[in-house]
């Protein structure tokens, strides 16, 4: 503050105040009377007023009021007549922030002047700190709104389908995602539906009791589910939500769903290629194997000619031989395909799985015989009688044991004692398992990674590459598994583990059949 109006009607202590107070740097306006006062305050609006209390016409009392009519930040200082306290009271009730005596002392005027300066300080301060509280709750609002608004667009934008409830189950956000999966427009759902009304019994399950009950979980992580849309379709959705909290109390929820329609149409189409590129796969994987056996058959045909042109039995016997082999490997190739291309339930009997091995074991004999290869049986003979799928075992055993014959056969270490190993164990309550293990070439991981894929073979015209996919089928319909483990030079064991009914039980039907 340095602008001070001074106000008497008499000059010569207007003058000599007005010296005092300018020679402490204030700026100093006078005036002889309240009029002139008043004129001059509305014009400079100064912050001290310093007028006497009694004057012809406008008196102080009155200069006081008006003045803080006009500006009630203004401090105004009384100057009474010695003893006048009346006068000083009521000035003081009208606001006066001192009063100083005649004759002014300028002590007395120092003093209250400073009063006077430390009420406009504060006021000053007070003044500051309200606007800065002012435009600190105006940012703060602002930002408030800005980030509703962000939060609004980013739900109204969002892809997802988001829609939250209060803690009533009433549904108060419904976004235009949310409108295109379930069908329903936003003013029919908004405030008039329940979670009830628009989700699946399912899903509102979860949120009801979300909701009301404190054991209901809070947070629903992603699963997939399908709703109900208005027009009555099924829609596969993704779903997420969690129950919303605000300090300690429950106050709604909100879900997530995610369109899966178009990523459903997109699988089914895939699927549809793969299944076409299967198919040609399996096509030229056919010609492949026909055009060996075809191969062999011109051979056959070729010698046999020889042998009727040369009267040569031998040629005759050998082509003859050739031919046979070769509608052997036909009828092999053709059932495998069967056996491939027709999805079958196992048929469960009652059957002793040891038997079935030893069969297997028997039946090839001779021919690991000729292939130098000794068959050893290790068969656990607390295996009961069972029921299972007699055909679906001895089919799987004899395209295993025959592999394993052949990679003996495939073997170039001649040193060895070759041998292939048939053994069944009771691995628990309801499985059996069984190991064909042999001592042969083994594989490489290049092999054992497409060993169960159409039409693979190393054999050449010896193999038609459809034994393990065949018992891998049959293994699975049979609600079992087949495993293998091998070593390149070493040998290789195949582990089939399949399950088994106790005897007496026929199951035909329920065993659910995997799908490839
Ligand atoms: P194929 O016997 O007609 O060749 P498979 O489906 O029965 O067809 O076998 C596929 C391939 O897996 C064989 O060609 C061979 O390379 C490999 N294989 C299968 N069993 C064995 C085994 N016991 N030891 C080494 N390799 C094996
Ligand atoms: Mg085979």
């Amino acid at each position: 503050m340095n602008r001070i109006l001074l106000v008497d009607d008499e000059p010569d202590i207007v003058r000599v105040l007005g010296i005092s107070l300018r020679a402490d740097g204030y700026q100093v306006r006078t005036a002889s009377g309240g009029e002139e006062a008043l004129a001059i305050f509305a014009r400079e609006t100064p912050e001290l007023v310093i007028t006497d209390i009694k004057m012809p016409g406008m008196n102080g009392i009155e200069v006081l009021r008006e003045v803080k009519n006009i500006n009630a930040e203004t401090e105004v200082i009384i100057i009474t007549g010695h003893g006048d306290i009346d006068s000083a009271i009521e000035a003081l009730q009208y606001g006066a922030s001192d009063f100083i005596n005649k004759p002014v002392r300028d002590k007395q005027l120092a003093i209250a002047l400073q009063r006077a300066q430390e009420k406009i300080h504060i006021k000053q301060q007070l003044r500051e700190y309200t606007t800065s509280l002012e435009q600190k709750v105006a940012a703060a609002t602002r930002e408030i709104r800005r980030r509703s608004n962000f939060q609004g667009k980013l739900i109204r934008s969002s892809n997802d389908g988001i829609v939250a409830t209060d803690e009533d189950l009433k549904i108060v956000i419904y976004n235009p995602g949310a409108e295109r999966i379930f069908g329903y427009p936003h003013h029919s759902v908004v405030h008039r539906m329940q979670v009830q009304d628009l989700y699946t019994p399912q899903i509102a399950d979860l949120i009801v009791t979300g909701v009301t009950q404190a054991s209901g979980l809070q947070e629903f992580p992603w699963q997939e589910t399908s709703i109900l849309s208005e027009n009555g379709d099924i829609i596969p959705v993704r779903f997420s939500g969690s129950i919303l909290h605000e300090k300690g109390q429950k106050m709604g929820s909100v879900a997530f769903f995610q369109d899966l329609r178009e990523i459903k149409r997109l699988e089914r189409e895939l699927l549809k290629a793969e299944r076409l590129a299967a198919v040609g796969q399996t096509v030229a994987g056919l010609a492949h194997g026909l055009k060996n056996i075809l191969h062999g058959l011109k051979g056959g045909s070729y010698l046999v000619d020889l042998g009727i042109k040369k009267d040569d039995t031998e040629k005759l016997k050998s082509g003859w031989d050739m031919i046979k082999r070769n509608i052997g490997r036909t009828s092999e190739m053709v059932m495998d395909l069967l056996t491939y291309s027709k999805e079958r339930e196992p048929e469960f009997e009652d059957c002793f799985p040891n038997e079935i091995a030893a069969e297997v074991a028997a039946l090839l004999a001779e021919k690991a015989r000729e292939s130098r290869v000794g068959i050893k049986k290790s068969l656990d003979p607390s295996i009961p009688q069972v029921s299972m799928d007699p055909r679906i075992i001895h089919t799987a055993l004899l395209n295993l044991v025959t592999n394993a014959i052949d990679a003996c056969l495939f073997d170039e270490d001649t040193g060895k004692e070759w041998q292939v190993v048939v053994a069944t164990t009771l691995e628990d309550d309801n499985t059996i398992r069984f190991d064909v293990s042999d001592n042969g070439v083994g594989m490489s991981k290049n092999v054992r990674d497409r060993l169960f894929t159409s039409f693979f073979s190393t054999k050449g015209h010896r193999g038609t590459g459809l034994g393990l996919m065949v018992t891998r089928k049959l293994v699975e319909e049979h609600g079992g598994r087949i495993d293998v483990a091998s070593s390149p030079g070493k040998g290789t064991t195949f582990t089939i583990h399949l399950p088994f009914e106790a005897a007496g039980e026929k199951k035909t039907t329920s065993r659910k059949i995997k799908k490839r």
